[in-house]
């Protein structure tokens, strides 16, 4: 297995429960078990690491070039994300019309991923991640803030901002507990890392699979600048959106579609400024980020919400962010020897309804915004209402870090993998994680990666149909 992320934990714990040998390579470092041993930047939901991170940079828009955030440790993007617990919406894995992914047989699944305190029936209850709903007490006063501010400009109150599918406004359900980001190398690799079946190969980074013919004979690694050659009958990678491409084009594997489809939400983000005599904490550096979202509908598509608007708090400044939830760009990425060039192409081709869709939404937030004391927008397009407009959007431009799609999974010759994430033209490379999305979900897509992957690791356990 390749990859150790929030996909790729998911796999490894269910092959070696069903007593499959596994080699699990990694680029990052292992820090072992859950211990002190962690760094403070990965285990502490307030903090965000950028010392565990692969350096991407990507293009949103022409010219518009961004940090592409990535993390390179056990536990991939699980281990430096806002711990935001969504499920993706049905009706949107339905609209994938795939053989096998019918939400009514995968949503069986979600209860061997997730176990949630309360909530509805819509939530995981037996799986080794734990997750939470965010209280009013936990919640952060910028965050509270917005709740109110929504609450007053007439959106409805959710329990469960993720379940359902009705619009309005409410707390995240988060996968950490007493401040700890629960990773999903906490979650599945713990209780199976003494197992004798398990090897996990940390700062490892596989290079390339050696194939003979339409056979993946041995992945080639480097680790401490020396080449290792790893064996085996069956190859999974878990390498995520950017590294699973670049792998298949490293070995050869390079279809058509290899690295097109390349997806993200699409957003904006304003910045707020704390009013004199607010409370000290909404200048705080040390506040949970993104607690609460609003979903509201654009009008431009028929589903019952379409945004997410969400308040959000990192090194002492205040910011609402708009994302569209249902974007039609698409952009690519082009592998290569060094690291992948990626765009995002936002709002071109079919895309420009989309900047319909953020304008709508920014007016959606100036409406709350308008509700909400002690701060004040500080980028005066904001206040004078022209922050709804194409010129705005597209120079305030940002991505919700939920990159899918490079290695689209679908019935027709062109896609990159069939529904059991085989790899055509490769009788025993499968992959498993977000690049296999054939479209982004209205949702965040850390727990449809590890769907992903309990998903395929039950399907790889079956003989090849080929
Ligand atoms: C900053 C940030 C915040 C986010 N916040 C949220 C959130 O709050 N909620 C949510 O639902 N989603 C969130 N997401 C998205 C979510 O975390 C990702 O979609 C998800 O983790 C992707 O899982 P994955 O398994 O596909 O890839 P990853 O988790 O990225 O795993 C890929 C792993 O493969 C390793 N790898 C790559 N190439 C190689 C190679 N050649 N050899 C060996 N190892 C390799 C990487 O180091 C990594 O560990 C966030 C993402 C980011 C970046």
């Amino acid at each position: 297995m390749i990859g150790a992320g929030s996909s790729g934990c998911v796999v490894a714990s269910e092959l070696v429960r069903s007593g499959h040998r596994v080699a699990l390579v990694e680029a990052g470092p292992d820090y072992g078990p859950y211990s002190r041993r962690w760094p403070r930047d990965i285990v502490d939901a307030r903090r965000r690491s950028a010392r565990h991170d692969w350096g991407f940079e990507a293009e949103l828009t022409r010219g518009h070039v961004t940090d592409e955030q990535r993390a390179r440790v056990m536990g991939g993007c699980s281990a430096h994300n806002e711990c935001a617990a969504v499920w993706p919406p049905r009706e949107d894995i339905d609209g994938w019309a795939l053989p096998g992914w019918s939400s009514a047989e995968i949503w069986p699944l979600i209860h061997r991923i997730e176990s949630a305190r309360g909530g509805s029936d819509e939530r995981g209850r037996s799986g080794p991640l734990r997750t939470l709903a965010w209280t009013d007490r936990s919640l952060a006063t910028w965050q509270s803030l917005f709740i109110d501010g929504a609450i007053r400009a007439g959106h409805l109150p959710l329990a469960d901002a993720a379940a359902g599918s009705a619009p309005g406004v409410g707390p995240f359900y988060a996968n950490l507990r007493a401040g700890v980001r629960l990773n999903t190398a906490f979650a599945f690799l713990d209780p199976i890392r003494k197992r004798s079946g398990m090897a996990i190969l940390a700062r490892t980074e596989a290079r390339r699979l050696e194939m003979r013919g339409d056979r993946a004979v041995a992945v080639i690694c480097s680790h401490r600048r020396t080449e290792v050659a790893i064996r085996a009958d069956r190859f999974i990678v878990c390498a995520g959106t950017y590294g699973s491409p670049m792998l298949l084009h490293r070995s050869g594997l390079r279809s058509h579609s290899l690295g097109r489809g390349l997806q993200d939400h699409p957003g904006v983000a304003v910045t707020f400024r704390a009013q004199r005599g607010a409370p000290q904490e909404l200048r705080s550096r040390n506040a949970y980020r993104s607690q609460v979202v609003l979903r509201a509908s654009s009008g431009t598509t028929s589903y019952p919400w379409d945004l997410h608007i969400l308040p959000y708090q990192a090194e002492g400044e205040l910011y609402i962010f708009v994302f569209f939830m249902a974007p039609r760009s698409r952009g690519a990425i082009r592998p290569g020897p060094g690291r992948p060039r990626i765009k995002f192409r936002f709002f071109e081709d079919e895309g420009r309804e989309d900047l319909d869709a953020l304008g709508a939404g920014v007016a959606i937030a100036r409406e709350v915004a308008s509700r909400m004391p002690l701060v004040q927008a500080t980028d005066r397009a904001f206040t004078r209402a022209t922050a709804t407009q194409p010129r705005w959007i597209r120079s305030n431009v940002t991505n919700y870090a939920h990159a899918t799609g490079t290695c689209r999974m679908g019935t027709d010759g062109a896609s990159v993998v069939d529904p059991d994430g085989r790899v055509r033209g490769a009788v025993n490379v499968q992959i498993a994680d977000a690049s296999i999305v054939p479209r982004i979900p209205r949702a965040n897509t850390n727990l449809l990666s590890m769907l992903i992957g309990m998903r395929l690791a039950n399907r790889s356990r079956e003989p090849s149909r080929r």
